[in-house]
């Protein structure tokens, strides 16, 4: 998607802080971190939201949450405690429509909602 900020941040056309790359997955950090850690985990191919995924996503997504885990480790904050967060559409606030996990930790986490 040409004009995606999120597959051009894959592509390197923007620049970001990456923590993480492989052939199907990009890991950078939130340019507005809302805690100390703040990463986002994307697909390199570009899905709008969670609505837009279908049963042949899944491994992909499956993958998201791994690759969370593997940071969350690294930025040590497996054992003090982290959130998983994807927003879809209007209500959930979702700003970039191309799929994106937010890993947040590092700080006590407010409540949802
Ligand atoms: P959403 O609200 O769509 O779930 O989250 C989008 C996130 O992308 C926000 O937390 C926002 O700060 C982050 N973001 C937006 N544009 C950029 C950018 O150009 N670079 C980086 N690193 N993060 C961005
Ligand atoms: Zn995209």
């Amino acid at each position: 998607m040409s004009d995606c900020i999120f597959c051009k941040i894959v592509s390197g056309e923007i620049p970001s802080t990456n923590v993480y790359k492989d052939e199907q997955v990009t890991a950078f950090r939130d340019i507005n971190p809302a805690a100390p850690t703040h990463i986002l985990i994307v697909p390199n191919r570009h899905i709008d939201s969670v609505n837009f995924m279908t049963t042949k996503d899944e491994p992909l997504i499956g993958r998201l949450f791994s690759i969370a885990k593997q940071l969350a480790a690294q930025e040590g904050i497996a054992e003090s405690g982290y959130r998983l967060i994807v927003n879809t559409n209007a209500d959930a606030g979702q700003a970039v429509f191309h799929i994106h996990l937010h890993l947040l930790g590092g700080r006590q986490l407010t409540t949802l909602g």
